[in-house]
């Protein structure tokens, strides 16, 4: 019997959740619970975190998985890498649905760095006004550069002091137009646009913005992961289907 686990929290998980409730595939979707209103799936859904590979593999056990498709963020590699071992332990066949990595187009200005860690070195050392569309997780790590005027988009009003001094929060969630984006990095006279490399079509305006208005880009590039990984719907749907033929 088929059950599958879908690991959310990205477009391309709501479009997954869309297709599996069309077609009828027994589906749990998991949400990290990192929002306070996720979208609304048209699957049962759980949110919150397993507890690590073992909370995972119990988890597995408990509703009777057969098949994990990780349709979390490319930059959640904590969730992917404990999917990998909890699937290798407990026996359920995984897949990631992962969208291609954006790649510099004519026009654009990025410098590319390793890791969202070393974003801060590569801002300048003169004050600037950078735009920070990187979630809330990790915008401590440019305390190290005081003297830049940050705007950040996050989807939530943060819940705690923020660690920057100059900031301007945008509250919004996307998917985002390059007309808004373009009129926004304008409003608010930003100079470098920081971006982490997500690939898929859902933040990719303010690269169009950026690219528009001649702005600098500094894109991380994605943690490593390891598993097999398809980049769309038809194809995942396609890996079940066969799978499902070899009774996996
Ligand atoms: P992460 O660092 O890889 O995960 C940290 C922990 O959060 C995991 O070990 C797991 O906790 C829990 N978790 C993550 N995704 C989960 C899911 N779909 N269902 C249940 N538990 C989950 O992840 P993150 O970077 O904090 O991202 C959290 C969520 O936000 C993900 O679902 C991701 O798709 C979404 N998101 C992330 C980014 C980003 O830039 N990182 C951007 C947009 C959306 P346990 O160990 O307790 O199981």
């Amino acid at each position: 019997m088929m059950r599958v686990l879908l690991l959310g929290g990205t477009t391309e998980a709501s479009a997954m959740a869309l297709r599996l409730s069309q077609v009828g595939i027994d589906t749990v979707f998991s949400y990290a619970g990192r929002t306070l209103a996720p979208a609304r799936q048209p699957l049962p859904t759980r949110i919150g975190g397993f507890g690590g590979v073992a909370g995972l593999v119990a988890y597995l056990r408990a509703q009777a998985i057969s098949h994990v498709i990780d349709a979390t963020h490319p930059f959640a590699a904590g969730m992917s890498r404990n999917a990998v071992v909890a699937c290798a332990q407990f026996g359920a066949a995984l897949i990631r649905l992962e969208r291609a990595p954006w790649v510099a187009q004519a026009g654009d200005d990025w410098t590319m760095v390793d890791r969202v860690e070393d974003m801060p070195a590569a801002l300048p050392d003169t004050p600037a006004r950078v735009f920070l569309a990187i979630g809330k997780q990790q915008i401590g790590l440019f305390s190290v550069k005081p003297q830049h005027h940050y705007v950040l988009r996050l989807v939530d009003a943060p819940d705690a002091p923020l660690p920057l001094a100059q900031t301007t929060v945008v509250l919004a969630r996307g998917p985002f137009t390059t007309t808004s984006d373009t009129a926004l990095m304008r409003d608010h006279r930003i100079t470098h646009v920081l971006a982490k490399n997500a690939g898929g079509t859902a933040a990719q305006a303010k690269l169009e913005a950026a690219r528009a208005l001649r702005l600098p880009v500094i894109m991380a590039a994605r943690p490593a992961l390891q598993g097999r990984a398809l980049d769309t719907v038809d194809a995942v749907m396609g890996w079940l289907g066969h799978s499902a033929l070899r009774g996996e």
